[in-house]
């Protein structure tokens, strides 16, 4: 019977094992920041050992990188811990009132029930509905700011848990956000807003598509970057 949990090491990075019937050949992989050896179902240990010998410079490499690499920030969701709310930090803080999630001066107020089992969960879950509640209204002020400068107004302005995009717009002209956009700041918010803004002029990203989003904003390719280089820092994952 095949080990569930194989293990093997390269350096001192620890390489799991993934035995497969239907393989005939080694394949290496890093998934969630995790190296994955795939290997036939009845490799034996020196198989192994001699494909992880030819695969260590990939190995190597590779997990320079993921150590140089910023990791996104996890959260303990303990009241008092500081979330990024556009150009400030809010403060998660306790209300007794059993109202929706809201915000007062820079406290982020949500109510957690003492009967609730796993408060963490809850608590997370309690802050992307204030994300997502209060960010729309954000969200929804500043495409109407921005519809008279590039001339056109979307049909509907929505938010959404996407995992890789930060908005998109339908053909219906329906323009939906990213909630967690809103950890950035607000010319990076900006951006994209005038981003999807745009595709209700060219539903393409075309040369006179970017001319538009230039009009509005000349320094557009800077937030882009800074997105490109932060993205993925924009997130408030609980800590375990
Ligand atoms: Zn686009």
């Amino acid at each position: 019977m095949a080990n569930q949990n194989e293990t093997n090491y390269v350096d001192n990075i620890s390489i799991k094992i993934i035995r497969s019937k239907r393989r005939r050949t080694f394949g290496i992989q890093i998934k969630e920041g995790d190296f994955i050896l795939r290997a036939p179902s009845r490799a034996s240990p020196r198989s192994i050992e001699h494909s992880l010998n030819s695969f260590t410079p990939w190995i190597r490499q590779k997990q320079a990188i993921l150590e140089t690499a910023e990791k996104a920030p996890t959260y303990t969701y303990q009241f008092g811990e500081q979330f990024p709310w556009l150009d400030t930090k809010l403060i998660l803080t306790s209300t007794d009132k059993r109202d929706m999630p809201k915000l007062t001066n820079k406290n982020l107020l949500i109510h957690v029930p003492s009967t609730v089992h796993n408060q963490i969960a809850y608590k997370h879950k309690r802050v992307v509905q204030f994300y997502k509640h209060v960010g729309l209204k954000h969200l929804t002020a500043r495409v109407n700011y921005f519809a008279d400068i590039v001339g056109r107004r979307p049909q509907d302005v929505r938010i959404y848990s996407y995992k890789r995009r930060w908005g998109s717009c339908s053909s219906q002209r329906v323009i939906t956000f990213n909630w967690s956009i809103l950890l950035a700041p607000t010319s990076i918010v900006d951006y994209v807003v005038v981003h999807e803004l745009a595709h209700l002029i060219h539903f393409d990203h075309s040369k006179s598509y970017w001319q538009v989003v230039e009009r509005v904003l000349p320094n557009y390719r800077n937030q882009q970057t800074w997105l490109k280089e932060n993205g993925h820092l924009l997130s408030i994952t609980p800590s375990h």
